[in-house]
Order: C-alpha cells, then structure tokens, then sequence
C-alpha cells in the first residue's frame, strides 16, 4: 500500500472530500500474459495480506475477475463512484485498455486518473534522437541516472473511508492455489509474500547482505543478493522505494558505496526490460534480432523434459532446475548457465526455455524474463554474443567451488570431493562407489558432450550469420 500513488491519491480526495474509497483487485486474463502456476500463487497470498492491511485501515477490498473494461465500470456505476484512480502500465495491451476505459468511464460521467506506475522513469522519457526506445543498457542506465533521483516514495494511507457494501468473489473461487497435487510446499517454505515481508526483507539486506555484494552476487553458493524480485514483480515494494533506502543506506556507511551502485544497476536491468518490452511488445514471442528468425532449433521433448526436471548430467545446470521447482526462483548466474544450456548445448528454441521459467518462477515479470532469455540466446538487444558458449563444468567449478549448491539441490552426489562435483562422469569406478553413485541409474550421464554441443551450437550459428 505504500508508494501506490493511486491509492494515496484517492485516500487523500477521500479524507478531504468525505467520500468513501473503494479498493478493487481485478485478475483480468484477457489482457496481456496470464500468469503461470507459481505466479498465481504468490498472487493468492499477496492479496490476502493486501486485503487484511486494507480492512485494517477501516476499508474492504473488492474482488472481480474479467477484463478490466467492464469490470470497472460496472463497480463505478454500482459504488455511485466519481472517479477512478489506477496506476498505469507501460506496456502495449494495457496502453490500451486505458484508453477504453476512458473513454467508457467518461460516457458515465466518471473521471479517469491514470498514474505512474512501478518504474523509476518512464519510457517516454528515456528516447534517441528518433525518438526510439535504447538498445543498449550502459548508455540507457546513465541516461537514468543523469536525471538525478526518482520522486521519494509516497506514504500508505493511515485510513481508508468505509466504501458501500459491495460484493466480492472469493480468492478461493479463483482456485490461484494449486490442490490436486499441491506442489506449493517449496514455496510456502521459502517465501512470505506481502508487503511487510518485502519491507523486512530490504532492511535485511540494506543491514547485512548489501556490503559483500559486489564479490558475493555471482555465487548460488551463498546468500549474496537481495531475494527482492518476486516482491518488485507483485509490486509490494517499488524501485523508487528500494532506490531512496539502498541511497540512505549508502550515505549513512559510505563504505558500502561500490556495492550499493552495482545493487542498483541491477534494479537498472529491470527497468531496461520493461523499457524494451514497452517498445517490443512481442518481446517472448519474437527475436529482437531478425536473422534468429533463420535458426535451426532441433525441437527435442525427451532433451526438454530432461532439462525441466533437472537430469540433463550436469550438476550445475541441474541444481538449477531443481531449485527452481521448489523455490520458484534460481540464482541469477544459474539462470544464466542453464537458460545458455537449453539454447547452445540443446538447441531448443529460447521460447521453450522462457515458458517454462514463465510457469515455475515466482518472480516471472513480462519484461526480465522474455529479454533475459534473448540475451543469452543472442537474438536481444544487447545480448551476449551467440559464440561465447558457457562451459556448465567450468561454470560450476567458477562460482560453487565446493559444491555446496550441487550438494545441495542435487543430493544424490553430495558425497563426491569438491574437485569432481561439477563433473561426476570424470570419477572413477571407485570414486563413483564410495559417493554412492552409478552414473546412468542414481544420477544421469551428461545428456551431451560439451564439446561437441558446442561445435554444434557454433555450426548452427555460422549458418545464419552467413545467410
Ligand atoms: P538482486 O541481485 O538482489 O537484484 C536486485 C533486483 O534487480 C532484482 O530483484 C531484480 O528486480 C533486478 N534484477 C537483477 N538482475 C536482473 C536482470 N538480469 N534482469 C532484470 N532485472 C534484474 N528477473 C525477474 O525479476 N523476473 C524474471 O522473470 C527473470 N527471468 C530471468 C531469466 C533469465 C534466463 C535470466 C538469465 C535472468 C532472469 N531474471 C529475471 C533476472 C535475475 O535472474 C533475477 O532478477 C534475480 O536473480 C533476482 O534475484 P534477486 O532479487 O536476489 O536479485
């Protein structure tokens, strides 16, 4: 509730004007991307503490479900309301609903106030010379930065004025949770979602985590990011907020001052994604690159469904995975190895790879997760370049160097020594007995050689440069 301008805005008409507000949460599936199963989730709990923090300052959240069009009228002309206020998306479908809604709200004599949403700046504010969006992060970030900091972030209402007594579904009806099976337990272990858990969770970081974050942000192996995305992707913390704290924070112990501008280019990642997808709106659809549209991806079920499950042979790609299914997040350099894994090693197409993490990420954003993909594949807008082709063994041994996370995730071979987690099928016979592992049964055979998928990714990859 806090930095919600929209609702600041309308609490405030409310408590000058006397006027009852009414809060309404409308899960539209009709525009843009539904979410995905872990997603919808975290959606659940984030609403049944957003509605117990709203009756908690006297008012009621309404739940509908439809597009956004209708839906919102119809509760304007039932509330009697004058005026609806909502933060805006900048993104293609929702630009357009917008408008209609206008345009419907106006013929009901009810006035539309659309304001900034979850971003630090706004796309339209951040154009070339052709007036187009930028491709490229560096200078798009110092763009940002030399317009100085973003607006502080705004209270949450102390009160709410009761609104009239108005029906509203049930989270239950909207079955957000999964039952039959109930694969939510990994989740409901490792995350608190809401907005004092977000708040808690910042604070924790800004206190301990921030100061070793330059040297730690690249090891799965420890606790050395902020665990802030699912929070910024539900919007129960904005990144005005976490810009104005991580600031503060740095201002108070200036020795924390390289670790909170690298936290914060990162927070500028984000940012860049909903840019590019403010621009590309077919961003998990379409390559930014056009000649991706030539690629020889080799479609392969039993490859993918390998991948999924975390039985491709490589500890690290595997743990990934695994983690993945009972987090609902993975690593930032794990995202990276596995998602560089699936495209070059496999050649399965991106899109494959982005569905999946689309359904089984709790922080799955329209934006990150679509221009992420693309830029491991090589097809984004400043992307990596298609020939550097992670070596997952390399990578393993780089950034888990004891094995703690393929330890782990991937238990089955916690009792091998440091110096063969990241390649078990190199052990030998009786290395291989004493962990309690045989490779092809307890723990999979590398479902590709590296160096052969390598060769493989970079034939493919001669072919469409050549055209
Ligand atoms: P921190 O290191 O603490 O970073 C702080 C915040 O910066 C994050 O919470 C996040 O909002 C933002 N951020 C960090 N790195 C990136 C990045 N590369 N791109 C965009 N924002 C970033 N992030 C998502 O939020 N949603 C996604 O769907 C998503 N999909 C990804 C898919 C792939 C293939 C890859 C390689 C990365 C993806 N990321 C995605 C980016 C990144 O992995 C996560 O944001 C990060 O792991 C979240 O952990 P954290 O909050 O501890 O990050």
């Amino acid at each position: 509730m806090s930095d919600h301008p929209a609702l600041h805005a309308a609490a405030k008409t409310g408590a000058r004007t006397g006027a009852p507000v009414v809060c309404l949460y409308v899960l539209d599936e009709t525009t843009g991307r539904a979410p995905g199963g872990a997603a919808r989730w975290w959606l659940a709990q984030s609403l049944r503490t957003l509605g117990a923090e709203i009756v908690a300052r006297g008012g009621t959240l309404i739940l509908r479900r439809g597009a956004a069009v209708g839906v919102i009228p119809d509760l304007a002309r039932e509330s009697g309301a004058r005026a609806v206020y909502c933060n805006g998306i900048a993104q293609s479908p929702h630009q357009a609903v917008e408008q209609q809604l206008g345009a419907a709200l106006s013929k009901l004599g009810v006035d539309l106030q659309i304001f900034p949403g979850d971003l630090l700046i706004p796309p339209s504010e951040i154009r070339n010379k052709e007036g187009q969006g930028l491709r490229v992060f560096t200078p798009f970030w110092r763009r940002v930065k030399s317009l100085g900091d973003p607006p502080k972030p705004l209270p949450a209402p102390e009160r709410l004025p009761p609104g009239p007594k108005i029906a509203s579904a049930t989270l239950e009806s909207w079955t957000l949770e999964p039952t039959q099976p109930d694969w939510a337990g990994g989740l409901r272990e490792s995350w608190t979602p809401g907005e004092a858990s977000a708040r808690a969770r910042l604070r924790d970081f800004l206190t301990h985590t921030a100061r070793v974050y330059v040297g730690d942000r690249d090891r799965p192996d420890r606790a050395g990011t902020s665990g802030l995305s699912p929070h910024l992707r539900f919007g129960e913390l904005s990144p005005r907020q976490v810009w104005h704290a991580a600031r503060f924070a740095a201002a108070e112990h200036p020795a924390l001052g390289p670790d909170v501008e690298k936290f914060l280019s990162e927070l500028g990642w984000r940012e860049f994604c909903r840019h590019l997808l403010h621009d590309h709106p077919d961003l998990a659809t379409e390559n930014l690159q056009a000649n991706f549209d030539r690629f020889p991806w080799k479609p392969d079920k039993k490859a993918l469904g390998a991948w999924q499950r975390g039985r491709t042979g490589y500890p690290i790609v595997d743990a990934g995975l695994r983690e993945l299914w009972h987090r609902g997040v993975m690593h930032n350099r794990v995202r990276m190895v596995v998602a560089s894994f699936l495209v070059k090693h496999l050649l399965i197409d991106w899109r494959d790879g982005e569905a999946w993490f689309w359904d089984t990420l709790v922080d799955a954003d329209a934006g990150s997760n679509p221009a992420n993909w693309q830029w491991v594949a090589g097809c984004g807008a400043d992307a990596a370049p298609y020939f550097r082709v992670f070596n997952p063994q390399l990578q393993g041994e780089k950034f888990d160097p004891e094995g703690a996370y393929v330890r782990r995730w991937v238990p089955e071979l916690k009792d091998l020594p440091a110096k063969l987690i990241h390649q078990p099928w190199r052990a030998t016979p009786v290395e291989l007995a004493s962990a309690g592992i045989t490779l092809g049964k307890t723990y999979p055979r590398p479902i590709v050689d590296h160096a052969r998928g390598r060769e493989r990714a970079l034939a493919a990859y001669a072919k469409i440069r050549k055209g």
